[in-house]
């Protein structure tokens, strides 16, 4: 079921989407951490294969690099209403 993280709520993330590829931890590590650690991103890949758990940590700043680098289409972005 797709759904919102309060610590990003530009985002809606649909773990039954997500393949575990880590790619949106490796690009976010890089560029926050200066290196390849997803367990230094912002972004948090849990669960199991089977039911994913998605959420953002609080140091999140919603700048949208995990959604481009998601080429599973886990993370969409959500346009603010003009
Ligand atoms: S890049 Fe997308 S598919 Fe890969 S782990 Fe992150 S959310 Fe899941
Ligand atoms: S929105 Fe930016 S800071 Fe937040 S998890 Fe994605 S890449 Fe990291």
């Amino acid at each position: 079921m797709p759904h919102r993280d309060p610590n990003n709520d530009k985002v809606l993330i649909d773990p039954d989407k997500c393949t575990g590829c880590l790619n949106c931890q490796l690009i976010c590590s890089l560029v926050y951490a200066d290196s390849f650690n997803p367990a230094r991103a912002r972004i948090m890949i849990g669960g199991s294969q089977d039911k994913r758990e998605i959420h953002f940590t609080e140091e999140c700043t919603a700048c949208k690099l995990c959604i481009e680098h998601c080429v599973y289409g886990t993370l969409e972005a959500i346009e603010e209403a003009v």
